[in-house]
């Protein structure tokens, strides 16, 4: 029953009672099982947001959910009229954004029994829009579900999580990661085992690096950095490397991205079409989609600078690991060699020290901080001895 439940992976505790409340959304709206407002919170890659939209195709699909129907299908690419899903490539969404969603999301279901909102990035809410979609989640429309994402119960405004049922999500395992790589994505068992550990139980980073090979390139770069921070000018340079390499995948991912995009819009304007007021609205249009992916490559580079700090991250884990002799379960186990010689001549407890000024350059960012200077500040204090 419910196969789009099938790929959350590691999250058995949770498929349990999105189960449960499926079938209460079918008994009676008033059950105890099943409430207008949820929110999933986890770790990046712990599939929040795949959690979110399976329990939304569970909801309207008229098999609970079996993953291959016109509902389930549409409501999982976005083209379902009942099933809102929201994802922002902006760093906030503003208050408007939650106005219009509000009057669009007011009528009833026109399909299935449930109007259903998911917000992959309820963290994103400005004040006033939270509060703006506070007052939705208070007197719902009978038939209306919202299922907001966060990475922390903190990341939401406590009003409205105080009105929400709560599901925390788990970081899966090694273990289930590889599975899943191996038998879903056919990627072979050595790579699997690799990518999983890398990315640490973050399914789409491991996906992405067990089948990208330039990704899997500049992951090697930056886990060099530490071995080259034996000056406080090598340490500038390693900051601004670490930002050029960051900024060369986002831009590797957005590129084609971007121009298929604008083709696209371009189409739907009818590309060659004459006259004026077409010519312009395009013209217009265009700009804005370029608005909007100047602002999208922005965050890209975030993410991407924030994906090689976990790297840097995962380097002096490793040579705790190799300090205390418990190598088995190392990360870069291909860095082997240089992270054993690196270890005999660190101190001992240094390694946590740098983890935790990553971890600080992390929080730094994630609040929207210079990103170069950041970098600098971090790795002139890695470089310290
Ligand atoms: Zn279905």
């Amino acid at each position: 029953m419910s196969p789009v439940f099938d790929d959350l992976v590691g999250q058995e505790h949770i498929i349990g009672i999105l189960k449960s409340a499926v079938v209460a959304s079918r008994t009676s709206s008033d059950s105890q099982e099943m409430t207008h407002a949820w929110v999933f919170t986890g770790p990046p890659g712990s599939g929040r947001s795949s959690a979110a939209v399976a329990f939304a195709q569970a909801l309207i699909c008229p098999n609970q959910g079996c993953g291959h129907c016109n509902e389930c299908q549409s409501a999982a690419t976005g083209g379902h009229p009942d099933v809102e899903v929201i994802r922002t490539e902006e760093l906030s969404i503003k208050v408007e954004e939650i106005r219009e969603l509000l009057t669009r999301v007011a009528w009833a279901p026109s399909i299935g029994g449930w109007r259903v909102v998911v917000m992959e990035d309820a963290d994103r809410l400005t004040e006033s829009a939270a509060n703006a979609l506070l007052k939705a989640i208070e007197e719902p429309g009978t038939r209306t579900v919202w299922l907001l994402c966060a990475p922390t119960l903190h990341d939401v405004l406590p009003t409205i999580r105080s009105r929400c049922r709560h599901l925390q999500m788990r970081t899966p395992s090694i273990y289930a990661v590889t599975q899943v790589l191996i038998k879903c994505d056919n990627i072979s068992p050595t790579m699997a085992d690799f990518a999983a550990r890398a990315s640490q139980g973050h399914i789409g980073r491991a996906r992405y690096l067990a089948t990208n090979e330039s990704v899997r390139s500049i992951r090697k770069v930056i886990l060099q950095l530490p071995l080259q921070l034996g000056s406080l000018a090598a340490a500038f340079q390693a900051a601004q490397n670490l930002i050029d390499l960051a900024t060369e995948e986002a831009n590797a991912s957005s590129e084609s991205r971007n121009e298929k995009e604008i083709e696209k819009l371009q189409e739907a304007y009818g590309k060659g079409a004459t006259g004026r007021g077409m010519a312009t609205g395009a013209a217009k249009a265009v700009k804005e989609l370029e608005k909007e992916q100047k602002s999208r490559a922005t965050r890209m580079v975030r993410d991407s600078i924030d994906g090689a700090l976990l790297d840097l991250a995962t380097f002096y884990r490793d040579v705790m690991l190799v300090q205390s002799s418990a190598t088995e379960s190392m990360i870069n186990s291909d860095m082997r060699d240089e992270i054993e010689g690196f270890a005999s001549s660190f101190p001992a407890h240094a390694a946590a020290q740098k983890m935790s000024a990553i971890l600080e350059a992390r929080k730094h960012l994630a609040m929207n901080a210079a990103p170069l200077v950041t970098c600098e500040a971090l790795m002139c204090e890695l470089a310290r001895k």
